[in-house]
């Protein structure tokens, strides 16, 4: 028997939660951002349930090729550009569409021979300081692509550095002002955009954690009542049950100690496995379908659960580490962290599962289920 652990991938969750992004957005076309091997959930698995999207965004070429692949035709948009010469070949190649936020790959651009124009989104740096042409030297980069025969369409995309607090407006400000004029489809929401700020969905919008319904702020309850659906369950077992009387401790550190008798189960899970080793005792997980909480210090393989309110439990109860009864941002945010980062740090070792496209029940068990390719 391997370890009872495994990630549940739900492709019909992400066509859900790309519906309803497209329904908030519904005057915006999206690009679908699967960047990071679609945040840990895998491009292949996912692939089916992006039909609706009108356009696909990542960052690296060979995810884009491998999208291509699969027989994705429609606008492919490389979220960070080119990073050397030769990828303009590739880009030509793939009909991707490139960012382009330095002079830099201006020149790449300028130097290439190819034969097809390439589509370019012109990033501004709106105050983000990441990637991006300042606003005062915005229109000129505008007006030098526009002079390079290897580029064709010239859309204007920024990036927000904290859509989730509700505060924009002094970039999109900033954004409008520099483009005043200029035309060329408009890109500027990434998933906070989306879900709270229709004044930013112009033509595309660029939705990528609420796709795996996870929260953009990384607080679970900012997403609550708009109906996202977790995409990945992460599910094991308990493997061990201990009885402790009071004053006894449970695992590394000795950071817990019972103030009751109380029934510990010990889960397979640790931190190699990409639950986070900072949660703290309190974090909820699920036994049995019943929330209750981790205690005592994650270890690498086992974490322990407090069985108060489930006695029912013992050896074999199925737990639920993150999914739908247990928000993978609630699990963030008892650790210090994000959804996001969870998601794409599941381990290797851990054995995915790609759930049938008519079993939408996240509690499902291995009936129904086909191990995914990879
Ligand atoms: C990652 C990314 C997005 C998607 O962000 P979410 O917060 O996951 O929705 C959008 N645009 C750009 C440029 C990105 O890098």
């Amino acid at each position: 028997m391997p370890r009872p652990i495994a990630a549940r991938i739900q492709p019909d969750a992400v066509r859900h939660n790309l519906q309803l992004a497209r329904q908030i957005a519904s005057g915006a076309r999206a690009f679908a951002v699967i960047k990071a091997n679609a945040y840990g959930h895998g491009i292949e698995r996912i692939y089916p349930a992006l039909a609706g999207a009108e356009g696909i965004a990542l960052l690296d070429l060979d995810e884009a090729v491998r999208v291509r692949e699969l027989g994705w035709t429609k606008p492919l948009l490389l979220l960070e550009g080119i990073f050397e010469p030769a990828d303009v070949e590739l880009a030509v190649a793939h009909r991707l569409t490139v960012a382009v936020h330095c002079d830099e790959q201006l020149d790449m651009l300028a130097a290439a021979k190819s034969q097809r124009p390439v589509d370019i989104q012109l990033k501004m740096n709106s105050g983000m300081n990441r990637l991006g042409f300042r606003p005062h030297a915005f229109r000129a980069a505008w007006e030098r692509a526009r002079g390079i025969r290897s580029i064709g369409a010239i859309g204007l995309m920024t990036h927000f550095a904290n859509a989730d607090d509700g505060q924009i407006d002094w970039q999109l400000d900033t954004f409008d002002a520099a483009v005043q004029g200029l035309p060329g489809e408009q890109s500027v929401s990434n998933s906070a955009g989306v879900l709270w700020h229709p004044r930013a969905h112009r033509d595309w919008v660029r939705p990528g954690t609420i796709l795996y319904g996870a929260s953009p702020t990384g607080v679970a309850r900012h997403v609550e009542g708009f109906g996202l659906r977790a995409a990945m369950t992460l599910t094991s077992r308990i493997i061990g049950v201990q009885t402790l009387a009071p004053q006894e401790t449970i695992g590394y550190g000795r950071t817990f100690e019972v103030d009751r008798p109380m029934r510990v189960g010990v889960v397979a899970c640790g931190y190699a496995d990409g639950y986070p080793r900072h949660a703290r005792t309190g974090t909820p997980i699920a036994v049995d379908g019943v929330r209750t909480r981790i205690v005592g210090r994650v270890s690498m393989d086992m974490l322990t659960v407090d069985l108060t309110p489930c006695p029912q439990a013992g050896i074999g109860s199925s737990v639920e580490l993150w999914g739908d009864q247990v928000r993978v941002d609630e699990v963030a945010e008892a650790s210090g962290t994000i959804g996001y980062e969870l998601m794409c740090a599941l381990a290797r070792r851990v054995p995915v599962v790609v759930a049938d496209a008519a079993d939408p029940a996240p509690a499902a068990q291995a009936h129904g289920e086909r191990v995914a390719a990879a």
